[in-house]
């Protein structure tokens, strides 16, 4: 089956993120229904004033559980936020303008304790 993003070349597929940092959020899973929650839990390498990963070229080998997106796995992770601009490529869906910000909506997981429960969000555009 063809994609929409079967052409982009690797520059082009890098230019669709918009760097919004909601797939920088954590997720909880619920171990016996699999259900997704998400939070407002941002990992700690997330750079909010400059809206980028600052450890982007080595985030797989820093932070083990920070997964790649590509053209192969965008389409089979279910906790990525559906606002996401590759997630609305694949939904046939997508458009080529900014998403609301997460500044001033998150909390960092280096100034939280063990209840991520209570972080549990249900965002509109999330
Ligand atoms: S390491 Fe970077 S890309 Fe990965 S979750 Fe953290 S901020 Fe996001
Ligand atoms: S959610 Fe999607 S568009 Fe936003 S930073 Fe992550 S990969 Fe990029």
């Amino acid at each position: 089956m063809s994609h929409p993003w079967d052409k982009l070349n690797e520059e082009e597929w890098e230019k669709i993120c918009k760097r919004c940092g909601k797939c920088c959020l954590y997720s909880l899973q619920d171990e016996d229904s699999g259900e997704i929650y998400h939070t407002n839990i941002l990992c700690r390498y997330f750079d909010l004033e400059h809206s980028l990963c600052t450890i982007y070229d080595e985030r797989c080998t820093i932070k083990h559980d920070c997964l790649k997106l590509t053209k192969d796995n965008v389409d089979k992770l279910p906790f990525m936020p559906k606002s996401c601009a590759y997630r609305r490529l694949f939904d046939k869906m997508y458009e080529d303008k900014p998403t609301p910000s997460i500044k001033g909506r998150v909390v960092n997981e280096t100034q939280i304790g063990d209840d991520w429960e209570n972080y549990i969000v249900d965002w509109d555009d999330l």
